[in-house]
């Protein structure tokens, strides 16, 4: 990736921009850290800008503003917002051109109809690490935990365009190990730390854990217990696996869309 950037600057005159627009605590931002230290390896320029924590209104029209920037190659809004603000008119709010968490509903939308359009990273980072592994995804029984507009749903769909049969778990499934004991394919996405324990995995599945949970020691942890591991035929670890590629994939998007610009 890094030579791509390079022809970008040489064309362009001006490393790709990502600009991180963020209101949380620094709980949220934590996990853009990593993202920012790998754009420093690749050469994207990252600004990051404070939202008002107490003024939605001027947050989003800030929100507004680093979309018709025309400096501004990439851009996104760091989830969890504080409580009460609409996410919903945040992410109608970031410029579809430059979505590269692929949040806005218009990508969203794309994405669903199976067109050509900024994915959500994490997603994409698990399925590029199943395709990676070369694991068959074409005809496999998925089974997905989670169903966040950024995570779930858009990974079942992302399964679902690779052929695979694909069933989605939530709060509300009524017998959670019955459904993941059944996948060949299990992605787990709920942040809840250790809801995935050993006797709810088929043996040899293929277990991704996307869950990024702080313990009460401060240390990392995935959704899926330490045990599973000697059940599964293969699993994600926490931390590694899921996360650095979603940092990857975050720049390969910025790459793309500061492309695209350049192209338009
Ligand atoms: P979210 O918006 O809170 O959604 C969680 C989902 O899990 C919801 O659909 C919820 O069901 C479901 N769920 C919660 N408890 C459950 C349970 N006991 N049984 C079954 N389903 C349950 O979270 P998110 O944004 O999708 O993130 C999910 C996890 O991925 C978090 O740990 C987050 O930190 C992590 N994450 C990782 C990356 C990465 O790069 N690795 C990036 C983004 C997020 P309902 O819909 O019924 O409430």
């Amino acid at each position: 990736m890094r030579g791509g950037v390079a022809e970008l600057q040489a064309r362009s005159g001006r490393a790709p921009r990502l600009m991180v627009l963020e209101a949380g605590g620094d709980d949220a931002g934590a996990a853009y850290r990593q993202a920012l230290r790998a754009a420093a390896r690749v050469g994207v320029e990252v600004e990051v800008r404070r939202l008002p924590p107490d003024d939605a209104a001027s947050a989003l029209e800030a929100v507004r503003d680093a979309g018709q920037d025309p400096a501004v190659d990439a851009m996104v809004v760091i989830a969890p917002l504080p409580r009460g603000w609409d996410e919903g008119a945040f992410a109608l709010a970031v410029n579809p051109d430059k979505d590269v968490d692929g949040v806005h509903p218009l990508n969203a939308g794309l994405g669903a109809a199976a067109r050509r359009c900024l994915q959500p990273s994490t997603p994409a980072a698990a399925i590029r690490l199943l395709e990676a592994h070369g694991v068959e995804l074409a005809g496999s029984r998925a089974v997905v935990v989670g169903r966040s507009a950024v995570v779930g749903r858009p990974l079942a769909r992302m399964l679902l365009d690779r052929d695979a049969t694909v069933t989605v778990c939530h709060s509300r499934t009524r017998d959670l190990g019955a459904e993941t004991r059944r996948a060949e394919l299990l992605l787990v996405a709920a942040g809840r730390p250790g809801l995935i324990v050993p006797d709810m995995v088929r043996p040899g599945a293929t277990v991704v854990d996307i869950g990024t949970n702080v313990d009460a020691a401060g240390n990392l942890v995935g959704d899926v217990a330490p045990g599973v591991g000697a059940v599964a035929g293969a699993l994600t670890p926490v931390p590694g696996g899921v996360g650095p590629v979603t940092t990857a994939i975050l720049m390969e998007h910025v790459w793309e869309a500061a492309l695209w610009h350049l192209r338009s």
